[in-house]
């Protein structure tokens, strides 16, 4: 199956932005070193299809822990090839469940194509569609759309946000840079099984905070997200390997980073 309307794919990437992606990973806008006790897993979902709510507040909370979930205010009511990106109702119940609301920008707007003025407007329009339908419910994170930064992007997002996570792949660890925290991939195939293993190992060795980052839940996702019994297995292999499986927001705290707002 050919998909044409997700998302998720980057939009052509010339030199210029390699040249900027390269100089965002040097210099950390926003450095700050953990200080957490115990390693961190963190799950994430970008966009949010229905299915991340609907399959993944059920798997998450047999674990009793929770989930920070990405919203584009302006899927509502859109779908792509699989199912439809969550509704109104969808979104609120990701607050009213104890999960982390996170902002998307509104359109899923690629940082690097956009005018700062467009951004603020985008993101400020995703702010005050939430604030509305969730009684003033204000972001504290954010997720560039397609991972893709600069270091302006990432000023812009600093004084914005508390974090902004990218797709640089890593775990979190020493010093980070909290306006580009890395984010590993809890994709299929299952071959990721044995990778989610083997990072979750490593982050507890090194006392490190791991997000992983996926989209769809379902028995056959999209290649940018994952079945059920992969994200069940991955929470499990977190749980066992004696980390605290918080939300962005949770997480934050936990390593000593302040609040922006
Ligand atoms: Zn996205």
């Amino acid at each position: 199956m050919r998909y044409t309307n997700l998302l998720y794919e980057e939009p052509p990437v010339t030199l210029a932005d390699r040249m900027r992606f390269r100089f965002a990973r040097w210099i950390k806008v926003k450095p700050h070193t953990l200080v957490n006790r115990r390693p961190i897993v963190t799950f994430t979902f970008d966009d949010f299809p229905r299915s991340a709510a609907r399959t993944g507040f059920d798997i998450l909370e047999k674990y009793s822990v929770r989930g920070t979930y990405y919203v584009c205010a302006g899927l509502q009511g859109t779908r792509n090839e699989i199912e439809e990106y969550a509704s109104a109702e969808d979104i609120i119940d990701v607050v009213t469940r104890g999960h982390e609301l996170a902002c998307h920008t509104f359109s899923h707007l690629d940082g690097l194509r956009a005018s700062p003025g467009d951004l603020a407007r985008d993101i400020d329009r995703n702010s005050r569609e939430v604030a509305a339908l969730l009684n003033g419910y204000k972001y504290e994170n954010f997720a560039y759309p397609y991972g893709r930064i600069c270091h302006g992007l990432q000023v812009e997002i600093a004084k914005r946000f508390t974090s902004g996570r990218g797709v640089f792949r890593g775990i979190n660890q020493g010093t980070i840079d909290l306006a580009n925290l890395s984010a590993e991939l809890l994709y299929h195939p299952v071959e990721q099984q044995a990778t989610a293993h083997r990072l979750i190992e490593e982050n507890a060795r090194v006392g490190g905070w791991l997000i992983f980052v996926t989209h769809d839940i379902g028995a056959t996702p999209s290649p940018y997200g994952c079945t059920e019994p992969q994200l069940n297995d991955a929470l499990r292999a977190a749980t066992e390997s004696g980390a605290e499986i918080l939300t962005v927001r949770e997480a934050l705290k936990k390593i000593g980073a302040t609040p922006s707002h």
